[in-house]
């Protein structure tokens, strides 16, 4: 019965859990207004023997709708994370939206991970979700994910 390591995935959230925020826990933006991106101790090491399994991000980038980002220069930062990372991302979700807007996309719901899920056959029941806020725990429950982590725990940090 034991499930394939192929559908189990690892849903992880991005600023400040794979790379460092800034004071506004948002993803940095450089002088010359690109996202600025420096993956947090342990992650590299961590995620790369898990490659086996589907590896996801999915964020939350309120900014996009306020305007601190464009969504292609989000998508130009996961890009980078994946390259970074040696191409072990198997894909990546970003909510544009803020609160306001009332979206099914925007954690702490579960709509980036059920997608995710639905696309690529995620076990979801056997998979996990790492996050640094209460929000991601939230949004893995909402989305079925079978366990949460924090990410100071999954990474070791403490
Ligand atoms: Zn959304």
């Amino acid at each position: 019965m034991g499930p394939d390591a192929g559908n189990i995935a690892v849903f992880c959230d991005l600023a400040g859990t794979l790379v460092a925020m800034d004071e506004t826990r948002q993803l940095p933006i450089d002088a010359r207004g690109n996202v600025s991106l420096r993956l947090l101790p342990n992650v590299r090491e961590t995620l790369m023997p898990m490659r086996d399994h589907l590896i996801f991000v999915v964020t939350n980038q309120a900014g996009i709708k306020r305007g601190r980002l464009s969504l292609a220069q989000a998508e130009a930062a996961l890009n980078e994370l994946d390259r970074q990372l040696d191409g072990i991302l198997t894909g990546w979700m970003i909510c544009p939206h803020d609160d306001a807007d009332g979206c099914a996309c925007r954690k702490p719901k579960g709509g980036m991970i059920a997608e995710l899920a639905a696309i690529h056959g995620v076990d979801l029941a056997g998979s996990i979700m790492v996050g640094d806020q209460e929000i991601d725990a939230l949004a893995a429950a909402a989305g079925g994910v079978g366990r949460f982590v924090y990410a100071a725990e999954f990474f070791g940090w403490k």
